[in-house]
């Protein structure tokens, strides 16, 4: 049996904690067809409505725990590893995962610890079932190292975009089983007691874009951006930047790409004047066509790229945006 730490947002399971239910489902179909089992934990705005335990059937669940306690109205790592910990023994569980956010991979760390188990993190593919070997992301993604597993349960997160979403090809009707974790002051240590918003953040539109138009210290100044800002409008799409042009303060950081940013799959990503650092390359990676605008014909970014335009970003941007008004009108 597969247990699946389930995120959820306004509109049911995350896109990473769908991402790791589909990871877990064609994985538990590899093991000779394991149940999938979702776990939720903590009061939910709308409880568990038709519509979530719909989308955990498309993706096959056939369980759904739901892990309730007064200790679990504001998020504690402790407190979530231990409903965590107790319904992976609970169920007798082969392998537990989440998706490797940041939440994710904080909680599972400690479940490993509570369950001394081995955890890999950052997994993006399972090699062999028996004995469980996985290849994992580490240095920010510009190594992939391969691990055997091989303690029961395993303890797995799953790098972001390791796979698509996708349905199973029979859905279920999942049944929901509340439990209630054994809860002690001292899974309440750390806790969160407020959250504030420090700037308008959306991250989702960054990392939901089928294009996006990326930018980096080539762009000069804070007011070298609007040529990229207009072609990203003309193209649909939304504007993502490099680590030196949050630092220098001439975007906000939630439009940051890269190992400390945001980590994008778009279908095509422009990245101008951006070098190409292993940090930002981490973040860009899975986009399926790279296309590079650089001075530098040897910037990694270049080289890496599925086509490249050797040149001035501030002559050749400004270009394609007529060309692409043109063919507009
Ligand atoms: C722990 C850690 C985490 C990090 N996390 C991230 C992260 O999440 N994301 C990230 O991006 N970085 C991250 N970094 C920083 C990273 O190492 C690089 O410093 C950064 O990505 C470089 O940004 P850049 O490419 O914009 O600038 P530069 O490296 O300075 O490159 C600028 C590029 O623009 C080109 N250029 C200059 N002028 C023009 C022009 N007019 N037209 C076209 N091209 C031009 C240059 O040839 C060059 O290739 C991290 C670093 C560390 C140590």
């Amino acid at each position: 049996m597969i247990l699946v730490l389930v995120e959820t947002d306004a509109h049911g399971a995350t896109e990473t904690s769908q991402e790791t239910l589909t990871f877990a489902r064609e994985l538990a179909d590899r093991r000779g067809g394991l149940t999938l089992h979702a776990l939720l934990v903590g009061p939910l705005a709308d409880g568990i409505t038709q519509a979530a335990l719909t989308q955990l059937g498309e993706q096959g669940v056939s369980t759904v725990r739901h892990a309730q306690h007064e200790q679990l109205s504001s998020y504690a790592a402790g407190s979530w590893a231990t409903a965590v910990a107790t319904a992976t023994e609970s169920v007798s569980a082969d392998i537990v995962m989440a998706a490797g956010t940041a939440r994710g991979s904080e909680i599972m760390a400690h479940v490993a610890t509570r369950l001394d188990a081995t955890m890999a993190a950052n997994v993006v593919a399972v090699d062999d079932v028996d004995p469980l070997t996985v290849s994992r992301q580490v240095m920010g993604g510009a190594v992939l190292e391969v691990m055997r597993v091989a303690s029961v349960p395993a303890v797995l997160t799953v790098a972001g975009h390791a796979v698509d979403p996708r349905a199973a090809a029979l859905p279920t009707q999942p049944h929901v089983e509340v439990f209630e974790p054994p809860l002690t002051e001292s899974d309440v240590v750390g806790r969160v007691v407020r959250v504030e918003a420090t700037e308008v953040d959306d991250t989702a539109a960054l990392t939901g874009a089928r294009v996006v138009v990326g930018a980096g210290r080539g762009a000069g100044s804070a007011h070298g951006f609007d040529d990229l800002l207009e072609l990203s409008e003309l193209l649909d799409g939304t504007l993502g930047v490099s680590r030196v042009v949050t630092s220098l303060g001439w975007r906000p950081h939630h439009e940051q790409v890269g190992q400390t940013g945001s980590r994008i799959a778009p279908d095509v990503y422009i990245a101008c004047g951006i070098s190409g650092a292993i940090q930002h390359w981490a973040g860009c990676q899975s986009a399926k066509t790279i296309i590079a605008i650089n001075t530098d014909a040897d910037a990694p970014m270049v080289t890496k790229a599925h086509y490249a335009v050797i040149g001035d970003l501030h002559e050749i941007v400004p270009a394609i945006n007529e060309e692409l008004r043109r063919r507009g009108s």
